[in-house]
């Protein structure tokens, strides 16, 4: 709950939901939501609010949220495995340190709103237990250790952990990470894999291994782009941790491709784990990219509607907050995630799951934001708002 805001407060709301906003208001009392209907509300609203229901941050590693980054560290120097500062920190980093990083990300994740995050864990099996005993809610994706595949620890890891979570192709001989592949496909547990954040990398390689979604994509080509998007993996951008780096994500391209797109935050050392503020930055993007900003709002739910809740039942996280925005004027993005606003959590009470009438406003979003029609270059393509088949794997956790 933020701190600004009193304990008790009633304010109007906007509530998203695929494709517009529903009027209403809330009442919250510490934090819970204790009324929440449609209508105008039977008290003077203090404030207006846009909710988000169950936003999951969609890429996160939390336990380098401890870690003081010194200035000027190329992404070279500060990530890639198995010396960049930050793998000295977490293999030198005494246990109950990494932990106390992850209990406060943990928190910091939920204060901000986000109902779930999407961990690439570090530190193979013991990594997986620790974030999972620390945060039992996580979805965490482990990275093997060994310098060599190695099945008995791939089975380790997936005692903790919901899948695996590669660095990247270049960062491991390919055959080992086709081994690892294979074998948690086996188990119908997730894979996902950083692609291209630094240099391009070969996109066939990538999606031969069946990912269940990549993350970064900042050197892609649109041939690699649209690959993901006729393959329906989808791509997680990480707008703030990739400027760090002097780094743009091609998002606009991705939503012109057809691609899914989701958001997350990156490294705990260099963003907090605010999906608000790591939005304001995604519109920035986009409107300098001249795409559409509303494409932010799916970016809240990819995973969770389109993998998770099909794999893993992600259910154990989430449907229990909102991601909460104080914002004036329309619900529309440059007025809901302007520079400098902040998420916060508001939970909603147990067995108080509204049902909303069909009766309720559903406020539509502006011209700007309904998808534009397929440019002729690109006219031969499936639009992602066009229907779609599911998935032809079926993960269901064993
Ligand atoms: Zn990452």
């Amino acid at each position: 709950m933020d701190q600004r805001m009193p304990d008790r407060f009633a304010a109007k709301a906007f509530t998203y939901e695929r494709g517009g906003f529903r009027e209403g208001y809330v009442i919250a009392e510490g934090g819970v939501i204790v009324e929440e209907d449609e209508g105008p509300c039977p008290e003077r609203t203090d404030i207006q609010l846009a909710l988000f229901p169950d936003v999951v941050n969609a890429h996160t590693h939390c336990a380098d949220y401890g870690l003081k980054v010194p200035a000027g560290m190329s992404l070279e120097e500060l990530v890639a495995p198995p010396d960049g500062l930050k793998h000295r920190y977490l293999r030198d980093t005494p246990g109950e340190v990494l932990s106390e990083n992850i209990r406060r990300f943990g928190e910091a994740s939920a204060s901000h709103g986000s109902s779930a995050f999407v961990d690439f864990r570090e530190n193979g099996a013991e990594g997986c237990r620790l974030l999972r005993e620390v945060c039992p809610d996580a979805v965490i994706l482990g990275r093997p250790v060994s310098p060599e595949f190695d099945p008995g620890e791939i089975e380790e890891i997936l005692r903790y952990a919901d899948g695996i979570g590669i660095s990247s192709v270049s960062d491991m001989p390919s055959g080992y990470i086709e081994d690892v592949a294979d074998m948690v496909r086996d188990r119908r547990a997730l894979f996902a894999i950083h692609v291209s954040e630094r240099v391009r990398e070969d996109m066939d390689l990538v999606l031969s291994l069946d990912p269940t979604f990549v993350v970064h994509m900042c050197e892609a080509e649109d041939s690699d782009i649209l690959k993901c998007a006729e393959a329906e993996v989808p791509i997680v951008v990480c707008p703030g941790s990739n400027m760090y780096f002097g780094k743009v994500p091609p998002i606009s391209r991705i939503v012109d491709m057809g691609a899914d797109m989701a958001l997350g935050t990156d490294n705990g050392m260099l963003r907090e784990p605010d999906m608000i503020a790591e939005s304001s930055l995604f519109i920035d993007i986009m409107d300098r990219q001249e795409g559409d900003s509303a494409s932010v709002f799916d970016t809240f739910f990819t995973l969770s509607r389109k993998i998770l809740n099909r794999n893993i039942g992600l259910g154990r996280a989430i449907q229990r907050r909102y991601m909460a925005v104080p914002f004036e004027g329309e619900p529309l993005p440059e007025n809901i995630f302007r520079p400098g606003s902040s998420g916060m959590s508001l939970t909603k009470r147990i067995g108080s799951e509204r049902r909303w009438s069909s009766r309720t406003y559903l406020c539509p979003l502006t011209e700007a934001s309904t998808p534009r029609p397929p440019s002729r270059r690109l006219s031969s393509l499936r639009r992602p708002w066009e229907e779609r088949s599911p998935p032809s794997t079926s993960w269901i956790r064993p």
